[in-house]
């Protein structure tokens, strides 16, 4: 699998993956690949400020 772009939640590795729950493309340190879903998805308690700004939306700055 290639996803081109940047992590989602960091912004500064290339995304490799992509979420299977909310679509975000995510590098292999904010992927949880035992459930295929990012580390906001993975985590909806949000005790983590991973992300930056909603899920779902279109991708704010694909390259
Ligand atoms: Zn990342
Ligand atoms: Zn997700």
């Amino acid at each position: 699998m290639s996803v081109t772009g940047l992590c989602q939640v960091c912004e500064s590795r290339e995304a490799e993956y992509t979420c299977h729950q909310c679509g975000a493309a995510v590098c292999p340190v904010h992927f949880e690949q035992d459930r295929g879903v990012c580390v906001h998805c993975a985590d909806p308690d949000g005790t983590e400020d991973v992300f930056a700004q909603p899920a779902g939306d279109d991708v704010p700055e694909f390259r």
